[in-house]
């Protein structure tokens, strides 16, 4: 069992496997001086599936995979068959922006996916498009239909409560999600130019959960292992004897409280 310095049990890993996405959101791309990962800085799946299973015989029971957006790293149905067969793992997530879940949902569903989080924050094709950077929401309405259609329920809605948009936008989201047996959760926005305050919950949204129950240590696409989402201390992988050194010193930098101020890109660190 991995247990840090806090007394808090590491069970969760989450996995970004690529820092590429098919959407440009205006919150989660930093506008400045954002560099692509290089091709050969990426890990590979079985690099991702070997840290996976290191992580599970060290406790890790929750994985979910993330990005950038998943969805878009090649064969990612085939880490998630690998991740899926482990022994121990009891929950096996993703999360992503349902625009490629039409293509991807039986796949997913075959490999073993568990449960599926899909971002949407509002529903209006304008407003959408605004945010995304030309994203089409009916892209995402059908992915939802498919993964619903695929079992791959029940599937969650990860709605951020953004500033610049209007309290009736993320009513209609609250009637589309009890229209549709969707589980709806708010995300407190976090502005990554400026740094965001301390990474703790808000009243109305139901994430990030409060320090003192973090779970989780987090993967990035090129190997860096976070303790923290923004911290800005992380452990690059390749460069310890083992995957599995690597995570017992990412859970032993593990701070009692967050950070307010993004290391990495929120596409990097997979949010
Ligand atoms: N592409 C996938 C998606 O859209 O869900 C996965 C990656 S995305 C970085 C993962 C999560 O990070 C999403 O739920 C997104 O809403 C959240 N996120 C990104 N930027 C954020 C910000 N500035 N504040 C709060 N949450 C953010």
């Amino acid at each position: 069992m991995l247990i840090d310095r806090f007394g808090r049990r590491i069970n969760y890993l989450r996995v970004s496997v690529t820092d590429r996405c098919n959407l440009e959101c205006s919150y989660c791309v930093p506008r400045r001086d954002f560099v692509k990962l290089a091709h050969g800085s990426i890990l590979s799946l079985e690099e991702i599936e070997e840290i996976v299973k290191e992580a599970v015989a060290l406790g890790i029971t929750k994985v979910r995979i993330t990005g950038g957006e998943p969805l878009v790293r090649r064969n990612v149905e085939s880490l998630i068959a690998r991740i899926a067969s482990m022994e121990g793992i009891e929950d096996l997530g993703l999360t992503t922006n349902g625009t490629l879940l039409d293509r991807f949902a039986e796949k997913l569903a075959s490999a073993g996916l568990k449960r599926v989080n899909i971002s949407l924050d509002v529903l209006d094709p304008v407003l959408y498009g605004e945010i995304t950077g030309g994203g089409d929401v009916k892209t995402v309405l059908k992915g939802i239909e498919s993964a619903k259609a695929a079992g791959l329920g029940p599937l969650k809605i990860n709605c951020i409560i953004l500033p610049s948009v209007p309290e009736e936008e993320r009513e209609k989201i609250r009637r589309f999600c009890g229209d549709n047996g969707l589980d709806l959760q708010f995300i407190a926005y976090m502005n990554l130019e400026e740094g965001s305050g301390p990474v703790e919950k808000t009243p109305r949204a139901h994430r990030p959960p409060l320090c003192s129950s973090c779970n989780k240590i987090r993967l990035t696409a090129d190997g860096k292992l976070f303790p923290c989402l923004f911290s800005p201390r992380a452990v690059v992988v390749r460069e310890e004897p083992s995957a599995s050194d690597a995570i017992l010193k990412a859970v032993g930098l593990k701070d009692e409280k967050g950070y307010s101020f993004p290391h990495e890109s929120m596409s990097r660190i997979g949010g």
